[in-house]
């Protein structure tokens, strides 16, 4: 998972994101473009609708693989088994959605920037509370 602004620096600052005591240890901003992560107090709350969305989507997903590849039905105990495979792959995937919700909200916000060498990172105007890159100067 890359720095969104250069996609080089790493945002976290261990690989595995199993290791539940380091699941959020990032560098505070990106080695290689020196983007800041967490863009101003309480950027992070933001992620809980991100990792709603995706959460909701893999549940989605593993019902429709599920429907097609075993089949529901009302006589059997296949629904009992969909729910805890269903709680199980989620808790399993829950550090990484964690860590990939991160990353997508900071992708909303911070863009793809080639020149990053030249310009200035992307920051929070806590004056117009805006999210201002440095060509919309
Ligand atoms: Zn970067």
């Amino acid at each position: 998972m890359k720095c969104p602004r250069c996609r080089r620096g790493p945002m976290f600052t261990n690989n595995n994101p199993w290791n539940l005591k380091k699941v959020f240890s990032m560098p505070k901003r990106c080695p290689e473009c020196g983007q800041l992560y967490e863009m101003e107090v309480g950027f992070w709350y933001g992620t809980g609708y991100v990792s709603y969305a995706l959460s909701v989507a893999l549940c989605v997903a593993i019902f429709i693989a599920w429907y097609v590849l075993i089949g529901m039905s009302t006589t059997d105990n296949r629904v009992f088994w969909w729910m805890g495979t269903n709680i199980f792959v989620l808790v399993v995937l829950q550090p990484w959605l964690m860590r990939l919700s991160r990353v997508l909200y900071l992708y909303f916000f911070v863009k793809y920037d080639p020149n990053y060498k030249q310009t200035e990172a992307i920051k929070f105007d806590y004056e117009t509370g805006s999210y201002d890159g440095p060509d919309e100067k």
